[in-house]
């Protein structure tokens, strides 16, 4: 079955038809979707959405863009859900310097307090990095979770990618994939064993050809199967098995 390891179902753009298509899934070929949080009222959603769907696990955090949300007297509660709620991984957090909605060093300090409570409470991390490739591997590197993580949606070089799978982390591959102009996402998966790859919608957001540009969901991750096989030689169906078997080891599912 695919293993979507990162969505945002909570977001609005599946509000009118939300329960229809989850419900859809399993017969589209799709088993175990993680659902990321990002913003601050997302975490209530997120655990809302995954305590009706079984096969939606929660990751709870907040991402580079919305660290301006973690008031000091919030950090407590996120640090609560994290505690009690039983989420597959912390995320999704990083760095994000493409869009100064806040400060390079508020977003450093919000990371690494969220990479510390990964530490803390022994689970993956769900990191995103844009625009921000040196910082987010320093910073990684400083606080390295002992289960280690996915960089989702990876952008950076091949390079790079190889420190990430030489230090356990797993690279997060999507719908970018399938892009005319995605050169270097395209080395970046043939240089690298399967074993390191996790495949992701990120939905809705980046979908795979033919349905770039529209609303993304789980069951177009065939597209990004498929793409990955041929760069591979490979069968699309040894990459869902091998992808689904990885997220089953760093989710612990
Ligand atoms: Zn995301």
């Amino acid at each position: 079955m695919i293993f979507d390891s990162h969505s945002h179902y909570d977001d609005e753009a599946f509000d009118e038809d939300r329960d229809e298509l989850l419900s859809s899934m399993a017969s589209k070929g799709v088993g175990d979707i993680v659902c990321a949080a990002a913003s601050w009222d997302s975490l209530k959603k997120i655990k809302n959405l995954c305590e009706k769907y079984p096969f939606l696990h929660p990751t709870y955090g907040i991402h580079p863009e919305n660290v301006d949300e973690l008031t000091p007297e919030r950090r407590p509660v996120l640090e609560e859900m994290i505690k009690t709620l039983s989420p597959v991984a912390i995320g999704e957090i990083g760095l994000d310097y493409y869009y100064d909605t806040s400060t390079k060093e508020a977003q450093k300090e919000i990371f690494i307090y969220q990479l510390e409570l990964a530490k803390k409470y022994d689970l993956p991390v769900i990191v995103h990095s844009r625009e921000a490739t040196m910082d987010t591997l320093n910073i990684i590197k400083e606080h390295t979770p002992q289960k280690k993580g996915v960089i989702h949606c990876f952008s950076s070089s091949l390079e790079i990618a190889k420190e990430y799978v030489k230090m356990g982390f797993y690279i997060g591959v999507g719908g970018v994939i399938t892009f005319k102009n995605s050169k270097t996402l395209k080395e970046v998966t043939k240089g690298i064993p399967l074993s390191s790859i996790l495949i992701e919608t990120d939905c809705p957001y980046l979908a795979p050809v033919p349905f770039r540009g529209k609303r993304n969901d789980s069951s177009y991750l065939t597209y990004v199967a498929e793409e990955i096989a041929s760069l591979k030689e490979i069968t699309s169906e040894e990459v869902i098995k091998e992808t689904e078997r990885n997220a089953r080891t760093l989710f612990n599912l």
